[in-house]
């Protein structure tokens, strides 16, 4: 069978290279092309861009984003085995696609990207999570990319898009929130992977606001946010009651109601709470 980039289908690389699954590291392949071509479009318009990929696995995602235009991939995978498999693609787009075999939580990628640099990736489980709250966490913004498009669990998905009052509303959704647009682009069922996941999954597209909705500080903010949603469906003035001598009148500076609960107050009133906070 033939391929839009002449090579072999993804089934014949995993047989070739011996690329089966570890749970440890998530691997839940993505081996239908047209999909991933359509997760890569979902990330915008790649032509002038550099894409840092998180977890390339057997190369799936990566093809999608080199066919779909993307100038250059930086594609940043763990797993030795599947390196001769990324070769092969690096042959197929000469200059377009550096491997890293690395630990993604202890490499620092902006040493080999060159803005406008887009984040697409079809996360391992494990990491996913942390490697989203360091992107969105910096302490300067605008960030070093322009958007993040990333594959999640369709829990955590609903997480970072969630309005205040819902119950998936919380410390992703208002990190996400305060200084990204953000919307889920797609929905996948578990049988869209090899092997199968037991749940069910979602692309969210983030893009970064050339600045925050509201002031705050990062740090200052995380911590408020940590604390307001670390007992969740208690009083604002029980669960923030650690941050300050005098919570009551924090809450009354930032306009919120110290019976309140942190799923109740929307982004808006957390920054206000961290600027009342703020040394
Ligand atoms: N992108 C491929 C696809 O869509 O078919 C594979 C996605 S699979 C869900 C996650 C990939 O991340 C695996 O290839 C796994 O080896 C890799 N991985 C897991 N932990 C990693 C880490 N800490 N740093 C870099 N890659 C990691």
């Amino acid at each position: 069978m033939s391929t839009i980039d002449g090579l072999p289908p993804l089934r014949e690389v995993i047989a070739t290279h011996g690329l089966s699954a570890k749970k440890s590291l998530g691997q839940n392949f993505l081996l239908d092309l047209n999909l991933t071509a359509k997760i890569a479009r979902a990330a915008g318009d790649l032509a002038g861009a550099d894409v840092l990929e998180i977890g390339p696995g057997p190369g799936g995602l990566t093809r999608g984003l080199l066919a779909e235009g993307a100038r250059r991939v930086l594609a940043v995978e763990k797993d030795a085995r599947c390196l001769p498999a990324l070769d092969e693609i690096s042959a197929t787009y000469p200059g377009r696609l550096e491997v890293i075999n690395a630990d993604a939580l202890a490499l620092d990628p902006l040493a080999h990207l060159t803005p406008p640099i887009k984040v697409v990736a079809n996360l391992p489980y494990n990491v996913g999570t942390e490697l989203l709250v360091r992107w969105l966490t910096p302490p300067a913004w605008p960030p070093f990319w322009d958007s993040l498009t990333l594959m999640f669990q369709r829990e955590v998905a609903e997480r970072i898009v969630a309005a205040p009052g819902s119950k998936a509303y919380g410390r992703l959704a208002v990190l996400a929130q305060w200084r990204c647009e953000a919307r889920i682009a797609m929905r996948l069922p578990p049988e869209a992977f090899t092997p199968p996941p037991k749940v069910a999954s979602a692309v969210v597209h983030l893009t970064a606001l050339p600045a925050p909705r509201y002031p705050a500080d990062p740090a200052v903010l995380e911590r408020v946010v940590a604390a307001a949603f670390g007992q969740r469906r208690k009083m604002l003035r029980a669960s923030l009651k650690g941050l300050a001598r005098d919570i009551e009148s924090v809450l009354q500076e930032a306009g919120i109601a110290p019976t309140d609960r942190a799923e109740q107050v929307p982004v808006e009133g957390f920054c206000a709470l961290a600027r009342a906070l703020a040394p």
